[in-house]
């Protein structure tokens, strides 16, 4: 087969839904092939550590310590990667090739999964057109970048 290595960059939503769905019946028939399902989590999503200490009105979030900081990251990651094994479990459907579910933290989904390709050999990704966002239009601006910052195929599907 032509792809070996596919990426398939996960928010929950239905078009990423499709796009695993496309994803696996590209690779399904080859055990030679992988599947990733990557979720990446926004660091600006998460609390900032500088404001680790400061429990003054307005804080959003006030962390003990590094220590306590560094569990809460994990088991975001976990959470998220267990979210992405969930719906691995569900849309196998006997696919022969391996496939692992993922998550990192990065400055943006963008970012996440840009690295992600380099570092994890991937030679095509499969999105979604639009994601979780509730804005219409053509095209969702992950996908916008991501097709911006990678030069591998990206297939992106409704
Ligand atoms: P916007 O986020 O710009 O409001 P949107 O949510 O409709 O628009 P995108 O976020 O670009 O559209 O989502 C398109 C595809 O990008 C999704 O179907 C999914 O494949 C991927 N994607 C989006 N966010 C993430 C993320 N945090 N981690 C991994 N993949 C993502
Ligand atoms: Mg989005």
């Amino acid at each position: 087969m032509y792809f070996k290595n596919i990426l398939v960059p996960y928010d929950e939503s239905e078009h990423a839904k499709s796009a695993l769905h496309i994803a696996l019946g590209l690779a399904g028939p080859y055990p030679e092939a992988r599947v990733s399902v990557l979720t990446v989590i926004a660091s600006a999503a998460l609390p900032n550590p500088t404001l680790l200490g400061d429990g003054g009105i307005g804080t959003p979030y006030a962390i003990a310590d590094p220590a306590t900081y560094e569990r809460l990251m994990d088991s975001v990651v976990k959470n998220a990667r267990a979210d992405a094994q969930e719906i691995v479990d569900q849309s196998l459907d006997g696919a022969e090739c391996k496939v692992v579910a993922d998550a990192v933290i990065s400055n943006s989904p963008v970012e996440g999964i840009a690295e992600y390709v380099k570092s994890h050999d991937i030679d095509l990704v499969v999105m979604g057109r639009r994601g979780l966002g509730a804005l219409r239009g053509m095209i969702g601006s992950v996908s916008f970048g991501v097709l911006r910052s990678v030069d591998v195929p990206v297939l992106t599907v409704k």
